[in-house]
């Protein structure tokens, strides 16, 4: 018995220090990981990139002990904009967009004055930094089929069944049992976002959910986006686990999926000039009174 208390007691402490890592982005392990992730950058040619110039914050790893970081750019609660990139490893143009939209912030703060947009541009470091990149995170998971949403228990394993048990999407044994995932819906509960834009790639269109009230004036907007941009609109359903089912569905939030027409790494710095005004108006769109449950009003 007091073999097993003791046993328990190291494993507990090993489990606690294997997660620890100084939350400031000066430390030793965020530069090692920065040094980690420029190499990754220059092999794709993105050298224009400087992540080390923006004090990330992040107060979360990942299994494979790399941190989980965001950056909230201005501090308004009445339009609040979260940006997901690289919730698919594999995904990796999103990652570019992202990076590069967070410097052009931090260079022009008058773009988040009286609002707020917080940026996590690599959701899933782990899958983006394997060799080769993967879709799911280090545990062979879906971040993205994880979201503890209703029913997910009745649904989400027997759903991954019925179509064919394609590992790339497996959604886990538990809801929200990845650091992937459970990165998110703290981003979700602390910022309280009117809208988040989630970017995936290569199925090329946009796709959207959010609260019923005040949506056909949100589909007409991005049907104006779709054509300003030459990208197709699509309306898919929802997964159980998914982000749409999650923040859109279950929570009222305008979620919008951008899926880039390809994951080719060296088509980032295209799709960063072809998407760069529309999350420009994106992150500009009031939601009326605050309130995502209204129409949304273009500014
Ligand atoms: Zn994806």
């Amino acid at each position: 018995m007091k073999i097993k208390l003791f046993l328990l007691l190291v494993i507990g402490f090993w489990g606690l220090s294997g997660t620890a890592f100084p939350s400031d982005s000066s430390s030793k392990e965020f530069q090692a990981f920065l040094k980690e992730l420029k190499n990754r950058f220059s092999e794709y040619g993105w050298t224009d990139l400087k992540p080390e110039g923006i004090e990330w914050e992040y107060h979360r790893t990942t299994p494979g002990r790399r941190p989980l970081f965001f950056f909230p750019f201005g501090s308004g609660t009445e339009n609040c904009t979260l940006l997901l990139g690289t919730v698919h490893g594999d995904e990796i143009p999103t990652a570019y967009v992202l990076f590069k939209l967070a410097e052009h912030l931090k260079e022009n703060p008058d773009l988040y004055k009286e609002r707020c947009i917080v940026v996590a541009p690599l959701v899933n470091p782990d899958g983006f930094l394997a060799n080769p990149p993967k879709r799911v995170n280090s545990r062979g998971i879906d971040p993205n089929r994880n979201f503890p949403t209703r029913g997910w228990k009745d649904d989400a394993l027997k759903q991954w069944q019925r179509a064919g048990r394609n590992k790339r999407y497996y959604p886990g044994q538990k809801p929200g049992s990845e650091s992937e995932t459970g990165f998110q819906t703290a981003l979700i509960n602390r910022f309280k976002p009117q809208k988040i834009l989630s970017l995936h790639s290569p199925l090329n269109f946009y796709d959207y959910d959010g609260p019923s009230v005040g949506l056909n004036d949100f589909e007409k907007w991005l049907e104006k986006i779709s054509k300003e941009t030459n990208h197709p609109m699509k309306k898919l359903g929802v997964y159980p686990g998914s982000l749409g089912n999650y923040a859109g569905f279950e929570r009222d939030i305008f979620v919008v999926t951008l899926e880039l027409p390809s994951s080719d790494p060296r088509m980032g710095a295209q799709y960063y000039s072809q998407f760069k005004s529309a999350v420009g108006k994106f992150v500009r769109l009031g939601i009326n009174g605050g309130k995502p449950m209204q129409s949304p009003v273009p500014e």
